[in-house]
């Protein structure tokens, strides 16, 4: 694959200063990096690719080559990244300081830069009745959590301002040890225990968040639910969870959504299906019937000797699908009604009826059982 232009990568013109190449690189940084898209290979690329733009363009050498020559000014010199790229370890280890911010430290104790802080996760279970999933919704949640403390920008420092670099580690979130071995120096770098890797300590604490950059308190979330879910399914509102401390990383917040059960209609995938209970005297004479769907009652028309297990289909009155085109349908299916109770007079009529040929069942032997049509509506 061809090599993308550096300027392209970054967004940035060829003029661009340091100080907007930097915003660009950290701006990509933050969007790609691997703390934040677990497992997203082409993120990973992308990261790694900007990490390599950046080492070039803010390398005043470098960049001239560059600018002079292209990639081809750089490779094979020794200075630049080889064929084989840098893996997100170098990374970390060559540019931790620019992601430098307060309390934005590096990513993870376990990597050899300042450790972050990431906010937890909030799972919320949203009920949907089946008209907001046929349109589709959207919600104001009311949520207790984690959020950034006002009078310090989440900084827990008063003021957001009495904050120093860390002494110990002057900064860097990391502290470095020389010990000398049989096989030579050897140097390791551990956590700074005097800032726990933040690389600032702060010199008076947030009176209202204790220091923590964070307070409790409720907060109105609007999340926009698309047509078509269903039961089970998670939506994930990324940076809407538990603000972390110190203006770390904003957890997400995870969206569980379940139905409410309606009243009539019962949810079969994309399709509804509703019950029509006709009395005999309508299904043998035809009649009109309102049928409920998601967006109101439509009517239909009964044909005389309409037979109970009989099954209207109404096209596109059921659901969408989520995320796509298309819609279900509501499958009405015919049910005639027995009257329990039959008052003298009613039976009396009824007799005399059933003497009439035309109360004698013929059953229509082509006609599929109402098992058989079901099935062959969902196969
Ligand atoms: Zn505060
Ligand atoms: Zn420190």
């Amino acid at each position: 694959m061809a090599k993308r232009d550096y300027y392209e990568v970054l967004g940035v013109s060829r003029d661009a200063s340091k100080e907007e190449i930097k915003k660009a690189y950290r701006k990509l940084a933050l969007r790609y990096h691997p703390d934040k898209n677990p497992g997203d290979k082409s993120a990973e690329d992308k990261f790694k690719e900007a990490a390599e733009a950046y080492e070039v363009l803010s390398d005043d050498q470098k960049r001239a080559r560059y600018d002079q020559f292209g990639h081809a000014g750089l490779s094979g010199s020794g200075q630049g990244f080889g064929a084989g790229g840098m893996t997100i370890e170098d990374i970390f280890s060559q540019f931790g300081d620019i992601f430098g911010g307060f309390g934005f430290g590096g990513f993870g104790s376990s990597r050899r830069s300042r450790s972050v802080n990431k906010g937890t996760n909030l799972r919320v279970k949203v009920a949907l009745n089946l008209e907001e999933i046929a349109t589709g919704v959207e919600k104001k949640l009311k949520l207790k959590k984690y959020i950034s403390c006002n009078n310090c920008s989440g900084t827990g420092a008063a003021d957001g301002s009495a904050y120093s670099n860390c002494h110990t580690c002057r900064g860097s979130g990391q502290v470095t040890r020389i010990s000398n071995t049989f096989f030579g120096q050897i140097q390791t770098s551990t956590t700074c225990p005097a800032c726990g890797g933040e690389g600032k300590v702060i010199t008076r604490k947030c009176p209202h968040c204790a220091g923590e950059g964070i307070i409790r308190d409720n907060e109105i979330v609007s999340i926009n639910i698309p047509a078509g879910v269903s039961r089970g399914m998670q939506m994930t509102v990324t940076g809407k969870g538990n603000a972390a401390r110190r203006g770390g990383i904003n957890g997400d917040l995870l969206v569980l959504i379940d139905e409410v059960i309606h009243p009539e209609l019962i949810r079969d995938g994309n399709n509804l299906l509703y019950s029509l209970f006709l009395s005999i005297s309508d299904a043998a004479i035809g009649t009109n019937a309102e049928i409920p769907t998601v967006d109101g009652k439509v009517k239909i028309r009964i044909d005389p000797g309409t037979q109970p297990g009989k099954i209207l289909r109404l096209k596109g009155k059921g659901l969408p699908e989520v995320n796509g085109y298309g819609k279900g349908d509501l499958l009405v299916n015919i049910n005639v009604w027995i009257p329990k109770y039959l008052t003298k007079e009613e039976k009396r009529i009824l007799v005399k009826l059933n003497e009439s040929e035309n109360f004698i069942p013929q059953p229509d032997k082509s006609d599929k059982s109402f098992f058989e049509k079901m099935r062959s509506y969902f196969e």
